[in-house]
Order: structure tokens, then sequence, then C-alpha cells
């Protein structure tokens, strides 16, 4: 079973009145020939494993390999717990465990790729903080990541979920996508709510160049997914409001794959481009390069 657009994805679940999360988890049982019970298992081991990385990026940060992030996380959670913040009390509670996973992965730790380890802190942010904020058991938020999954399957078919092909809006762009449509079910909206929060996502960082400083996925990885959390809970509340994107999702998602082929070699994951291109990142290459050099 595969599905090659969002619309033939709804429709499905509409079809039947399920969840996107059911449809999905079916599609990985049969096309990994397990059952629903194993596929069930397996999506809540990778879930644990998200959300252990958060926790330890929050609680004991460490510096990245290249030294550039480290502590941004906790930073922002210490501020969010003694301030009234400007963006609110979720939005920064997911950004910072965002943060906190793309410093775990930026200094080697464990974390799951979801759908790259350059945007790794997307969904564990967003979902960590619905699971605390909205009381839900871990294979709830497990059924989150299968509807996730779902719209990154199509999102890879259609267009790109790699920085290297179509730009950062094809790892961080996808994450958040994704993060926005699980976010949506998990809130008890519709499969069709779903497929907006994906589009508004995809709509708003369509372009959205891979340009990492030092070739390194630090700067200015961390802070996209930190910005990929955020788009993804606004975009998801935009589509439980009842708001429509006026492009259907599927052609977001074609747009966003000729975007990212239209993009120069320079601005896909070279670091000759963007931000690296830039004199400190230029300046932080060099100094990294003597670094291993000297080393
Ligand atoms: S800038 Fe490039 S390497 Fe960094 S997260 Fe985005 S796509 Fe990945």
């Amino acid at each position: 079973m595969c599905f090659y657009s969002v619309k033939e994805l709804i429709e499905e679940a509409e079809k039947r009145a399920v969840a996107i999360s059911t449809v999905a988890k079916e599609m990985e049982a049969e096309n990994q020939e397990v059952s629903l019970a194993e596929i069930e298992q397996r999506m809540l081991k990778q879930w644990l494993v998200m959300k252990e990385a958060a926790k330890a990026g929050l609680k004991e940060p460490k510096k990245s390999m290249g030294g550039l992030i480290g502590g941004e996380g906790k930073l922002l959670e210490e501020y969010r717990l003694k301030n009234r913040t400007l963006a609110g009390h979720m939005i920064n509670k997911a950004v910072s465990r965002a943060l906190a996973v793309a410093e775990v992965n930026a200094s080697m730790g464990k974390i799951v790729a979801a759908p790259t380890a350059g945007s790794c802190g997307i969904l564990p942010g967003v979902l960590l903080t619905v699971q605390e904020e909205l009381c839900l058991s871990d294979e709830k938020i497990a059924d989150g990541l299968f509807t996730a999954s779902a719209f990154g399957i199509i999102i890879a078919q259609k267009a790109s979920i790699s920085g290297a092909e179509g730009g950062c809006q094809a790892e961080c762009g996808a994450a958040g996508a994704m993060a926005g449509a699980a976010l949506v079910e998990l809130a008890g909206g519709t499969p069709s709510q779903a497929g907006e929060a994906c589009a508004f996502v995809l709509k708003n960082i369509l372009g959205l160049v891979c340009d990492p400083v030092a070739g390194l996925v630090e700067v200015p990885c961390a802070k996209r997914n930190a910005m990929g959390a955020a788009l993804a809970l606004v975009a998801a509340d935009m589509a439980l409001a009842g708001i429509k994107s006026v492009i259907p999702v599927d052609e977001v998602i074609e747009a966003m794959g000729e975007v990212g082929c239209a993009l120069p070699e320079s601005l896909r994951e070279t670091a000759k481009g963007g931000l690296a291109a830039t004199a400190t990142g230029r300046m932080l290459a060099k100094r990294f390069l003597f670094q291993g050099e000297t080393s």
C-alpha cells in the first residue's frame, strides 16, 4: 500500500472515517510485512528515543563538535520559566525542546532523524510539548508520529527531504510540515485540516536554503529547528481554526520540489553560499579547519 499524494491519503482516511495515523500504521505494517502491534512497538521505541534526547539536551547540554552551539535550549527554558515571554508558553516550550534535541545531535548524542538528523529537533520539540500540555500517552504520541511519517513519505516522493537536493526547506520545512499535520490530529482535527497545516508550513519556508557554516550541522541548523517548531504550532492552530490554503497541499509540495531544483549548488549543503559564505561564516570555517589540523 502506498499513497502518492496527500489528497489520496486524506480521501482514504475520510472514506473509512479513521485518523491518518490508522491508515499510516496499516501501510507500514503491510509494507514491512509485520503485525500492527509490532509496527506500533517500533514507533513507540523511536518516540522514547526522541523524548530522551529532548530531556537530556535540556538537563545537561553539551557543546557541539564544532563548538558553535550548546546550551541554548536550556537558556530558553530557564527564560520561559522565569518570564511571561512574548511568543507564549507553548511555543517557547516547543522551541526550547527543539533546540535541545538539535544540540544533542550536534554533540553526537542519540537522536531520531525525523526526517533527517539536521531537522531532528522539530518533531520531538512539538510532540513533547503537546504531550505535556494535553496529557497524552506515549502511545498517542506515537500515533502522531505515524501521521507525520505519512506526510513525510509523500513529501519525499513528490519533492525531497534532503538539504543537499532541495535546500533547508526540504529538511526543516518537511519536518515542520510533518509536525504540523501530527499536531492537528493529536488536537482532534480532521485529516483535511492536517493537510492544511502541512501546506501552511511549507508555504512559509519555501526557498529556504541549506547553508551550514563550516559544513557543520550547527549554524543555522539548530535555530531553524527552533523556528520550524514554532511554525508547526502556528500552522496547526490556523488549520484547526478552519483556515484553508488557497493552493492545495499537493501543489505546495510540488512547488517546493521545483524551488529546490532551481536552487544553485552553492545553496544546497555545500557551505559555499548563504550564511556559510558571510565574513563570520568563513572565519569560523577557517578556525574549525585549523583546529582540525592541530588536534
Ligand atoms: S541548513 Fe542544511 S544542514 Fe542545516 S538543517 Fe538545514 S538542510 Fe540541514
